[in-house]
This record gives structure tokens, C-alpha cells and sequence, in this order.
């Protein structure tokens, strides 16, 4: 699979890693609710395609990458850089992905 990164162009996958589900929304620290909390750690959409994603170039210019891929076909749709969608866990709630 190849990844091109905004800054360093077409590299393959073995030189970037998978961060975590993008678009997720981490709970207010003070929140106590137990409920909330597990969603947030255990809770994965595992979609039958289209997955929205963060991936690092840790191998190349260490970027935090957002990347629509398709886990069928694990073709990209779209990379950019995360830091233009905010930070990973200030973007959406889970809730809106349902
Ligand atoms: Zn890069």
C-alpha cells in the first residue's frame, strides 16, 4: 500500500503507522461516567469500507496524517495533514458516527 504524505510524496505503508480511529472524542477528563469511558478506550467502528484514520510518517517526516482508506480494498481516498482537522480527540463524538 502507498501513502503519500503531503510533504515527503508517495511512500509505503511500512514506513507509517496506524494511530488510532480519527474523529473520535475523548471525554471530559473530571467525567466519572464509567459508561463514557469505555466507549471511548474499547468501542471500534470497524467499517466494511470507508474508515477515516490517523497514521504517523514515523519514518519520514514523523506527520500526523488523516487518511480515508477503504478496508476492503485499502484504497485512499484522501490524505491530509491532522493538525488541519484538529486535534484527534477534539473533533467529533462518537455519537454523530452512528
Ligand atoms: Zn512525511
Amino acid at each position: 500500500m502507498i501513502i503519500t504524505c503531503p510533504y515527503c510524496g508517495p511512500r509505503d505503508s511500512s514506513e507509517f503507522v496506524y494511530r488510532e480511529e480519527g474523529g473520535r472524542t475523548r471525554p471530559d477528563p473530571a467525567s466519572t461516567d464509567q459508561a463514557e469511558w469505555n466507549a471511548y478506550v474499547y468501542d471500534r467502528l470497524n467499517p466494511a469500507g470507508d474508515h477515516d484514520e490517523i497514521w504517523q510518517h514515523a519514518g519520514g517526516c514523523r506527520s500526523h496524517l488523516r487518511i480515508m482508506r477503504n478496508t476492503l480494498t485499502h484504497g485512499i481516498s484522501s490524505v491530509a495533514l491532522a493538525r488541519d482537522h484538529g486535534r484527534p480527540h477534539e473533533r467529533r463524538s462518537r455519537e454523530t458516527q452512528a
